[in-house]
């Protein structure tokens, strides 16, 4: 059964979760309800390239509820897509704002391809149903799969990620993100702190992944996500043994997008190994 993890002062942490500012369906006050009455004491929302929803709700929390700021900045690092989540920054840091919206605008820009992209092979979507889901929200490959479903194109969103959208499909277009290196700065810049986010989601090799941590800690990389989401024990001892080799600090969180039986609640994680230093003695 997967159990609530609780750490210092019996407190329920958890450092990587989504709302409607990008591709999560619960709104940031929606999140912060639903995370406070699964006993969550401190949360980080780290939505995709954005920190509107943090802003919204960063003044408005229940007693004993700490927000600490976060986004997960999209990165490229050697042509691959790698998702570099920052914490306990400056939201209004003019180095994280410039980003933030150069990232806007890549958002943009690729969604503007990947239609042209469908439409060619016979999908007619356009930009004006993608915003129609996306609202002001920031842009993603989730909305597109759901213009795919709305239209009849696909069964589910996840069928658009399987044939069009995932890894390796006609619209996994990789378009202008940050350098990994620059974002990893930027974060720091602004005050923060960087976290890998689930290592165990790149499918790479072990020499490219423990190459990718020593430039992520070259650059000034604090911690990696020992723990994402559901996971299995040894998935969990595997990146607490790359951490203890490479002196990272560990990180948790859900990656909660919506409630799905089979994906984490929010603060719904397993339990770091106890002999970790842990992120959020930094913050
Ligand atoms: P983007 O931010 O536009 O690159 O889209 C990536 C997001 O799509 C991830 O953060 C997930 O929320 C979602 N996603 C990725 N792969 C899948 C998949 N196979 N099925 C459904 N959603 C996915
Ligand atoms: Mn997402
Ligand atoms: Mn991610
Ligand atoms: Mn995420």
């Amino acid at each position: 059964m997967p159990c609530i993890s609780r750490h210092l002062n019996n407190a329920l942490i958890d450092l990587h979760t989504h709302t409607t500012a990008s591709d999560g369906v619960l709104s940031p006050d929606e999140l912060i309800h639903r995370a406070h009455s699964n006993g969550v004491k401190t949360l980080a929302i780290t939505d995709h390239d954005s920190v509107s929803g943090y802003v919204s709700v960063k003044d408005h929390l229940p007693e004993d509820f700490r927000l600490i700021s976060g986004v997960e900045i999209s990165t490229v690092w050697q042509r691959m897509g790698i998702h570099v989540v920052g914490l306990n920054f400056d939201a209004t840091h003019s180095a994280m704002t410039t980003l933030l919206r150069q990232q806007s605008r890549v958002r943009y820009n690729r969604a503007e391809h990947i239609c042209e992209k469908l439409t060619r092979k016979n999908m007619l979507i356009d930009m004006a149903e993608i915003i129609d889901i996306a609202g002001n929200n920031q842009i993603g490959r989730p909305h597109i799969a759901q213009a795919m479903v709305t239209k009849g194109y696909v069964k589910n969103t996840n069928v658009a990620f399987n044939k069009y959208l995932g890894t390796g499909k006609l619209g996994d277009v990789k378009s202008g993100w940050v350098d990994m290196l620059d974002a990893v700065d930027i974060i720091r810049q602004s005050g923060g702190i960087a976290v890998l986010a689930h290592p165990d989601h790149y499918k790479m090799t072990r020499t490219k992944l423990l190459a990718l941590l020593d430039a992520f800690r070259c650059a000034g990389g604090h911690a990696i996500e020992v723990i994402s989401g559901k996971q299995h024990g040894d998935i969990t001892a595997k990146y607490a043994q790359i951490a203890r080799d490479k002196g990272f600090y560990a990180s948790l969180g859900s990656d909660f997008h919506r409630p799905l039986s089979y994906a984490a609640d929010v603060g719904e994680l397993p339990e770091l190994p106890s002999d970790l230093p842990t992120v959020w003695t930094l913050f």
